[in-house]
């Protein structure tokens, strides 16, 4: 699977997307990653994308047609499954959003900066809106980057261990059980017995009912739906 990112600000993604899962599902060829600056597509001989709002608002606004030519450009090379525009006001970020996304095979991430880009790239040119979360960032960069993890830990030979994303949360709308290591005692605070049982069955079962009881707890809309 493949991911473009489109950026004013390409150094902000550097070391999110160069760690961990995300690095070793690139290095592995389980996922790509393409980080691009859209002031290469800039037509300003000082390479400016944005500009003053019309309306005389405060802030400033990325202009049209760099990010026009950009998706342009891109969309030349191959299809895009989504061309998504990271925005507070888009679609909530989501579990089963990232399983969708998991199965596409190239995603374009437009990140935004400043106030927003010119609300024609919205009409025209991006076919998803995409939130994070009811809060304003600076630009889409970090969204970008939750984005791309969320969905790469998915794919398969992105993990380490293949089955380890079925039991995490929000999968089957059910939050995680609880996880321990050794020590199995420390500070007099001890591991739940059956852990330490080695009877799978039993262990499952424990696993099963605590995940449910978290949910009921601390989601109950989860079960609802
Ligand atoms: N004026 C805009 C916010 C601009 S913030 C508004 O009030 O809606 C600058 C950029 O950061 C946005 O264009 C968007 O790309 C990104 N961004 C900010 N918050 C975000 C969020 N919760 N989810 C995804 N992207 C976000």
């Amino acid at each position: 699977m493949r991911f473009d990112i489109l950026t004013v600000l390409p150094d902000l993604l550097d070391s999110p997307l160069n760690h961990s899962i995300i690095k070793r599902a690139r290095d592995n060829g389980v996922a790509e990653v393409h980080v691009h600056d859209i002031r290469d597509w800039s037509v300003d001989k000082h390479r400016k994308v944005d500009d003053y709002p019309f309306g005389g608002d405060a802030g400033m606004v990325m202009q049209v047609q760099p990010v026009h030519d950009a998706i342009r450009f891109l969309c030349s090379q191959r299809h895009y499954d989504e061309i998504i525009y990271t925005s507070p006001d888009g679609e909530r970020f989501s579990q089963k959003m990232a399983n969708a996304f998991s199965l596409k095979e190239n995603i374009l991430l437009l990140c935004g900066h400043y106030k927003g880009v010119d609300h024609r790239v919205r009409e025209h040119l991006v076919t998803r809106e995409v939130s994070i979360g009811d809060y304003v960032l600076t630009g889409g960069e970090l969204a970008a980057c939750v984005i791309c993890d969320a969905v790469i830990r998915l794919l398969p030979g992105g993990m380490g261990d293949e089955t380890s994303a079925l039991t995490d949360s929000f999968q089957d709308n059910l939050l995680a059980p609880p996880v321990y290591t050794r020590p199995s005692e420390f500070n007099g605070w001890r591991v739940p017995d059956v852990l330490l049982s080695g009877n799978h069955a039993l262990i499952t079962e424990w696993q099963e009912r605590e995940a449910y009881e978290r949910t009921r707890r601390l989601r109950p809309e989860l079960l609802d739906e």
